[in-house]
């Protein structure tokens, strides 16, 4: 086996799904780069591969002096294999300042693909998958969530999001929020038994999850900006239902921000109907 770095993909939930070449790698690699070496040592043990080899925990919070020690295994001749506790490795996960040392040092670097969650999210949703952008995690204070959401109203992509079962509502609510009504879907235990997608309308999504507590790992995407999003809303019917709760020109921020119509058509709507009152 060729002295370098492999990255290689492990199973995100179904251990069949890991490949022959990555059995491969894994069995023949001296040393194992990883996230939680229990986590691997059991990937192995599951997979029949021998545990006789040199497993260096390399995670987000040491990964700045743990790459230099990977870099020099490599440089005295040996085979590394990084990977991560499940899935594709540097998705979310840690690594590319690893990448980034391997590079600069000239190191043979070499990719065993496999799984991603966010890959299989979008295919199992029926969202467009001509273009998309993979966000990451979804921070988890209120303010943090909407502020992340913001930049991304507008772009012709499908979103997509890493997130946990106890804060999908809370991130839908959110999105709803920020996106206004459009079709939204959560992958969960992708690969599992009890896989499944549901892609609908995001107060669909919120009752689905109000109802049904949720669980295990979660994929959460957003249909990409559709300039016309606002077209079959009355606007005067929401106006009125929302003038009889909030101030004039609140009323009129929310919809303008929600709904993407045009401030000043907003306003003169809302001052009419106050006037005609
Ligand atoms: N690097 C991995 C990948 O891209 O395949 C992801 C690692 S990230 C730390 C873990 C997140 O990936 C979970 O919180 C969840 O959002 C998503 N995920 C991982 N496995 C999943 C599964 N089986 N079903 C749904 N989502 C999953």
């Amino acid at each position: 086996m060729k002295k370098g770095l492999y990255i290689v993909a492990t199973p995100i939930g179904n251990l069949n799904d890991v490949s022959a070449r990555a059995i491969e790698i894994l069995s023949n690699a001296e040393v194992i780069a990883c996230e939680d070496t229990r986590v691997t040592k059991k990937l192995f043990s599951l997979l029949g591969i021998s545990l006789k080899k040199n497993f260096i925990a390399l995670h987000n919070f040491n990964e700045e002096e743990q790459a230099p020690k990977i870099v020099e295994e490599v440089m005295s001749g040996k085979s590394v294999a990084l990977v991560s506790d499940a899935g594709s490795p540097l998705i979310s996960d840690p690594g590319y300042k690893l990448i980034k040392k391997c590079k600069e040092a000239g190191i043979y670097i070499c990719t065993i693909p496999g799984c991603c969650a966010l890959v299989c999210a979008l295919q199992l949703s029926g969202l467009p998958t001509n273009r998309f952008m993979f966000a990451g995690f979804i921070p988890n204070k209120e303010k943090a969530r909407k502020d992340f959401f913001e930049p991304l109203k507008k772009l012709d992509a499908t979103l997509i999001f890493y997130e946990t079962a106890p804060r999908i509502l809370k991130s839908l609510q959110a999105a709803k929020d920020v996106f206004g009504n459009r079709e939204m879907s959560v992958a969960r235990e992708i690969t599992k038994l009890y896989e499944e997608c549901l892609t609908a309308d995001v107060d669909e999504l919120i009752l689905h999850f109000s109802e049904k507590e949720a669980k295990g790992e979660m994929v959460f995407m957003v249909a990409p900006f559709d300039g016309d999003v606002n077209e079959d809303i009355d606007l005067e019917k929401l106006l009125l239902q929302k003038l009889a709760e909030k101030s004039l020109k609140d009323a009129v921020k929310e919809i303008v921000e929600t709904y993407k119509f045009n401030k000043n058509e907003v306003y003169e709507l809302a001052l009419k109907i106050k006037n005609d009152k």
